[in-house]
This record gives C-alpha cells, sequence and structure tokens, in this order.
C-alpha cells in the first residue's frame, strides 16, 4: 500500500473533456480558454480572470503587470513554496521575507507591521508590493494586510496556489476585495488540476489587459488595427512569453471546477477527522478561527521527532511531505545576506509534517496513518 501526502481526483467526465478537444479544431486559443475564465471569474465574483501555463507564471506576470522591476522591493512570507519568491527575482527586483504566525502558519501582519516600521525609521526603501501565501488554503488575516497596506502604500498580490475553493470573511478567496492581484495554481497537487496551470485574478482591467498581453508575447490583434492594416497585421508592443494554457488543459479545468465545491468539503470533512483523531494528543495543527473556512490542500500537524516519524511512516508506505524547507535556507537565496530573524518560520520548520489529504482518503486509512504516529511515540 502506498498513501501519498496528495494527489488528483480525475473522472469519466474530465477524460471526455479533454477527448471532445482533441476531435475539435482548437488545441490551443481556442473557446475553452474563454469559458475557463469565465467560469473561475463566477465562481470567484471578480471581473477578469487570466489563465496562464503555471501558478508560477501567474506570480511572475502579475509582478511584471504592477511594474515591479530593477530597484523595487517585494516581500513575501518565509513559508512558503520558492515560487512565491522566484518570482520577484524574474522582474531583477529584490526579495525579503516577513515571519509567520505561530498558530494560522501565514504572514504575521503584526511582523509585517514592525519589519515597516523599522525600515521607515532606518531610512530604509519600502517594499512596493508584498506577496501573501494563503498557507494550507486558509486565508490570511487580510483585513489587517489591507490597512497596513493602506498605510504604507504597498500592491498586495495573493498568492492562493493552495487556497481555490476557501473563504474569507464570507466570500470566496480570489474575490480580490482586500488585494489587487490573486492567482491559483491548476497543479495535480492542487485543489484542482489542468495538469499543468494557474490563473491571475483581478478587479483591475488596466491589470487583467496587460496581464493577457504578456501570456502570448505581447502581441496585440484588434479589429482597430486589422481595418487599417490588414487582416494578417499585428503587432508587439511588450517583451512578453508564451504563458498560454492550452485548451486541453482549459477543457480539463471546466470539468475540474464542477467538482471543486465536492473537493472542499470531503478535505473539510477529512480535517475533522484528524481533529478528533488527535485530540488528547499533543500533536498541534493549524488555528482556523471564525469568519475563515479552508480549503484545506494541506493538513499540517507540528510534530516533535518529525524527521525520525517521516521516515518511519515512510517505512509504512505513508508519504508525508515537509511544507516548506523556508525559502531563505535554500541554497541559491544565500547571495542574498537576508537578515534571517524569522523565529516563528524557523520552529514551525523543525516540527511541521503534512499528513495525507486528498478526495479519494478514507477515515481508515486516517486511522491507520494516526495509529502508527501513535504507536512510533510511545
Ligand atoms: C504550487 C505553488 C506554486 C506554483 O504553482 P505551479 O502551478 O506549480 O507553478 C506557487 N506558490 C505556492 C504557494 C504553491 O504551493
Amino acid at each position: 500500500m502506498k498513501i501519498s501526502y496528495s494527489k488528483q481526483y480525475i473522472d469519466n467526465d474530465d477524460i471526455s473533456a479533454v477527448v471532445d478537444v482533441l476531435k475539435s479544431n482548437f488545441l490551443t486559443n481556442g473557446p475553452k480558454i474563454n469559458e475557463f475564465e469565465k467560469n473561475i471569474s463566477d465562481y470567484c465574483d471578480v471581473p477578469y480572470a487570466c489563465v496562464v501555463s503555471s501558478a508560477t507564471a501567474a506570480l511572475h506576470l502579475s509582478c511584471l503587470a504592477l511594474d515591479i522591476g530593477y530597484g523595487d522591493i517585494v516581500w513575501t512570507s518565509a513559508n512558503s513554496f520558492v515560487a512565491s519568491a522566484n518570482c520577484v527575482l524574474y522582474c531583477n527586483a529584490t526579495i525579503d521575507f516577513v515571519d509567520i504566525d505561530e498558530k494560522t502558519f501565514n504572514i504575521c501582519p503584526i511582523k509585517l507591521e514592525e519589519k515597516l516600521l523599522e525600515y521607515k525609521k532606518l531610512g530604509k526603501k519600502l517594499p512596493k508590493a508584498v506577496i501573501v501565501v494563503h498557507f494550507a488554503g486558509l486565508s490570511c488575516d487580510m483585513k489587517a494586510i489591507r490597512k497596513i497596506a493602506n498605510q504604507y502604500g504597498f500592491f498586495i498580490i495573493e498568492d492562493a496556489s493552495h487556497a481555490f475553493g476557501g473563504e474569507y470573511n464570507g466570500k470566496k478567496i480570489g474575490c480580490c476585495d482586500f488585494s489587487d492581484i490573486a492567482i491559483f495554481s491548476f497543479h495535480p497537487v492542487k485543489m484542482i488540476t489542468t495538469g499543468e496551470g494557474g490563473v491571475i485574478l483581478t478587479k483591475n482591467n488596466k491589470i487583467a489587459d496587460k496581464a493577457i498581453l504578456l501570456r502570448s508575447h505581447g502581441i496585440v490583434r484588434s479589429q482597430e488595427i486589422e481595418d487599417i492594416n490588414g487582416g494578417w497585421y499585428y503587432e508587439q508592443q511588450l517583451l512578453g512569453y508564451n504563458f498560454r494554457m492550452t485548451d486541453l488543459q482549459a477543457a480539463l479545468g471546466i470539468s475540474q471546477l464542477k467538482k471543486l465545491d465536492l473537493f472542499v468539503k470531503k478535505r473539510n470533512e477529512l480535517a475533522k477527522n484528524y481533529h478528533q483523531l488527535l485530540s488528547g494528543t499533543d500533536i498541534k495543527y493549524q488555528l482556523i478561527k471564525n469568519n475563515y473556512f479552508s480549503s484545506y490542500h494541506l493538513f499540517v500537524v507540528q510534530i516533535e521527532n518529525r524527521d525520525k516519524i517521516y521516515e518511519y511512516l515512510k517505512k509504512h508506505g505513508i508519504y508525508t511531505q515537509i511544507h516548506y524547507i523556508p525559502i531563505y535556507k535554500q541554497p541559491y537565496y544565500q547571495r542574498f545576506n537576508l537578515e534571517n530573524n524569522f523565529t516563528n518560520t524557523d520552529n514551525y520548520y523543525k516540527k511541521t509534517l503534512s499528513l495525507p489529504l486528498y478526495y479519494e482518503l478514507n477515515y481508515e486509512e486516517q486511522i491507520n496513518i494516526i495509529n502508527l504516529i501513535l504507536k512510533f511515540r510511545n
């Protein structure tokens, strides 16, 4: 038996949706792209959605759409996947991190404000944007962060790679009520999948237009310029990329999105089971306050002897995972000589373990996993 920390769920509807596209005229740049974008923007109640080839591409284009470039500073959560920070480096801007809250594992608004205040006092340059990460599917404290952003004048990008289907303040994450941009990932381990894929969401039409332009070489085609110059004419106006999603992927996404609420519901039920199975032990898990509804991309525990438990479970066919090795600890990031005073993130990292959580996991398997952990500790 092998149980992994996460995996996709693909049914026959998903398969026939992709096959239908294979039999159609458009494999890319076709009608499924607009349909998927419309469905996501309806789901999140946000006016603009721009699907791209990955969440990494979505983060990269988000930074470019906000004109982040050389000389600019961007901060993100110390506890995230490297893509949350790499996107800033792609734009030749400077990256730095903010420590997490020890109970929610999300960027800590108090630490953020302290760091801003300190930088201001020292006359250091302040960030142009802060990329918040809704870790494991739980929203950051967006009201507090919005308030700080208004005071210090930075943009907010939500790296909501984990959080499609999650809610905050009674609304779906991705609505952008408290941010400039939100992005989701459609990697197979995430909430729904397109194989590879991501989306940029915004209420701002200028940001949306720029993202759409940049995802396809910076090339503009319009009726207006064709009428003047000929039907064959196009103009490259920006240095863009090929970050397009294919219609095969969009069709899979459309079909998967229909099951998102079901996936989220099941993951919440499984999380509840874990809570119950862990009650009375000293094993801690993420605090979910009122007004927050997690999509439960991950079920993360804080546990002593983490490395040994990881190996023990692996020997029994249970493949847990560590989310994350703090980005500032990565060899590549050593060149930036960051201050490295992220105490909560360091403490969190030592004890963190992501237990299996996916749509087809069942209660018996959960009992087995927790029993193994408790047996190891006795
Ligand atoms: C998965 C993930 C990404 C990158 O997503 P891709 O679609 O694989 O590019 C970025 N940020 C976070 C927090 C992620 O978990």
